[in-house]
């Protein structure tokens, strides 16, 4: 078999290069000419040459590769050779933008998984600047001048909170779980009801997250009901550990029962078992006033008795990505020590910027100073308000022939992120309406912008909740409202 490689290091040309693709490349400037061309000039002052070259290599050699495979005709050849400045400057801008970027979520889902969660406020990324931007004393003990300990960092304020012995941080509550149920119930049985063997978004399965940590489910009584009897029979000489697993993202609802927390407390240490609640959320205050009943806070279930509790730090606490472990002493001195502990911890940025999200708590500010809880707590007066203003603007801009009817209406936002199920806050929503546009098109002009607005569809209408809109992006909905609201024909590109 003859080698396709060629020893000049040139692509051989396959057998069918015809005379006039011949004189088509003919009209390729060289690489090196167009290097000294001034728009490639200035692109090699944006960008390393190398990447400069690679890019513009690979944008000819894809226009060869068209005459020949007759994929570009002839009239459209000068053309199309034209715009290679044009096509290896988009590569490149594309090639060095980062993957990461913000949005502006119109959605009214307020700790949306897929759009990050928690966002965190300005006074966070002071922190975590001190923290991070030089040296910390992360694993320096100041005071004895020795080596430390970073678990005493966020603990600090943790124990100031919850009124607990001791306190951890991991890197999610995933994390806190496999850790808990590694270093408390390895080898041994741990009793669960039916109805808590949940799945978290993202693959998180209590029965799957206990294999790994290497301990043994023991499931008791039915999905609707489980009873204090239920958990007493199964306890044997094997059994290590009692979990409870607040059910984050779903309700059972109807002919049902489960023991109370105290109870099962009880129970556990009556026979000297520890009781671990994995409660998912981590809400620390109380949401009645925003209309959220029956979400547990942290406090309650220590309270209750809980040896044990685990939460994130981007859910209802509305700090960081972490996962929080709070109790007993003697049991969180288990998973400090475990090795994968050191597997599971975070950095001196995330202690940073949890630090900063306790010490709203811990000032008794978190309404104002953490961004999730304001949007929770905010009135529909005050969207309604905000939202009256912003289609003012809009109108205002948009003149006389345009092409975007808006209405208000009363409707739900939703906090999410495997929190409150089932529970809604009323809100005031933006009605748009497009002769011109279908919601479709319209959800994706506005998901296309430079700062992509995420908005919601219902019915074949687009909503936004301007709930979850900080006030200062409200100015790039504007901007694209305008541009929606414009006669097609005179429409810019939506940047
Ligand atoms: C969200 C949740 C988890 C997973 O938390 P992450 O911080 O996303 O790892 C675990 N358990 C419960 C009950 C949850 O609600």
């Amino acid at each position: 078999m003859p080698s396709r490689i060629s020893t000049t290091g040139e692509h051989p040309r396959p057998p069918h290069t015809t005379k006039r693709d011949e004189s088509l490349f003919r009209k390729i400037p060289s690489v090196d000419l167009l290097l000294s061309a001034s728009s490639f000039q200035e692109l090699t002052k944006q960008y390393p040459r190398e990447a400069v070259v690679t890019a513009l290599r690979s944008d000819l050699q894809a226009l060869r590769h068209r005459v020949r495979n007759r994929r570009l005709p002839e009239s459209e050849f000068e053309h199309t050779l034209e715009a290679v400045p044009a096509r290896v400057r988009a590569a490149l801008k594309s090639r060095f933008s980062p993957s990461l970027r913000r949005v502006i979520n119109a959605t009214g889902v307020v700790l949306h998984t897929n759009l990050g969660r928690a966002p965190l406020s300005p006074a966070v990324f002071d922190r975590t600047r001190e923290a991070g931007s030089g040296y910390s004393n992360l694993e320096f003990d100041l005071a004895k001048n020795e080596r430390g300990k970073r678990d005493v960092h966020a603990e600090h304020f943790l124990k100031n909170l919850l009124r607990c012995e001791a306190a951890l941080v991991v890197n999610n509550c995933a994390a806190a779980v496999l850790l808990a149920l590694n270093s408390l119930a390895e080898g041994g049985e741990v009793i669960v009801s039916r109805g808590e063997l949940v799945e978290i978004g993202g693959s998180f399965r209590v029965p799957d997250i206990m294999r790994k940590s290497g301990a043994v489910l023991r499931e008791v009584g039915t999905t609707n009901r489980t009873r204090l009897s239920d958990y007493q029979r199964a306890i044997n000489a094997r059994t290590k550990l009692i979990l409870q697993v607040h059910r984050s993202n779903f309700k059972i609802v109807g002919f049902s029962e489960q023991p109370a927390l105290e109870e099962l407390a009880r129970l556990a240490h009556k026979k000297r078992l520890p009781i671990l609640e994995d409660l998912g959320s981590g809400c620390l205050v109380d949401l009645r006033e925003a209309g959220i009943c029956g979400e547990p806070t942290v406090q309650q279930s220590l309270k209750a008795g809980v040896d044990v509790i685990t939460f994130s730090g981007d859910k209802l606490l509305g700090g960081p990505q972490a996962g929080l472990i709070a109790g007993r002493r003697k049991y969180l001195h288990l998973l400090r020590t475990n090795p994968l502990y050191r597997a599971l911890r975070v950095d001196k940025l995330t202690l940073g910027a949890l630090e900063a999200t306790l010490h709203s708590y811990l000032r008794q500010d978190e309404r104002n100073s953490i961004p999730a809880l304001k949007m929770i707590f905010e009135s529909p007066e005050h969207i309604e308000a905000r939202a009256q203003q912003l289609m003012e603007q809009v109108r205002q801009q948009s003149g006389e022939n345009s092409q975007l009817e808006f209405e208000i209406k009363k409707g739900v936002s939703v906090i999410g992120g495997g929190s409150t199920p089932g529970q809604e806050i009323a809100t005031v929503l933006i009605v748009l309406n497009s002769p011109a546009h279908s919601a479709r098109s319209i959800e994706s002009v506005l998901r296309n912008q430079s700062v992509p607005i995420l908005a919601r569809i219902e019915g074949n209408k687009v909503l936004l909740d301007l709930r979850t809109v900080f006030e200062g992006d409200e100015e790039n909905i504007v901007r694209a409202l305008i541009d929606l609201s414009r006669p097609l024909e005179t429409k810019t590109s939506s940047q």
